[in-house]
């Protein structure tokens, strides 16, 4: 899987379980469901979302075209 699809799979998860928390509103048990998948692309999205070279996580605040730490080319879709 390349570093493209693994974050479009993490993101894709969190709206995923923000959707389900917002569409069963009063239903505390599927929410919680929704609360864990968003965890889950949030802890997804953490450990995917690394440079390739120095494994150093890569922040939110922009998508890197190359590592804010080494300086190395970040290949999404390798
Ligand atoms: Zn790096």
């Amino acid at each position: 899987m390349s570093l493209r699809q693994k974050i479009m799979a993490s993101i894709g998860a969190l709206f995923a379980g923000l959707i389900l928390m917002v569409c069963f509103w009063g239903r505390p048990l599927l929410q919680i469901l929704g609360l864990l998948i968003a965890l889950d692309g949030l802890f997804l999205h953490w450990l995917w979302y690394r440079c390739p070279k120095c494994g150093k996580h890569l922040t939110w605040a922009r998508t890197w075209t190359f590592c804010p730490r080494c300086g190395a080319w970040i290949d999404y879709d390798g």
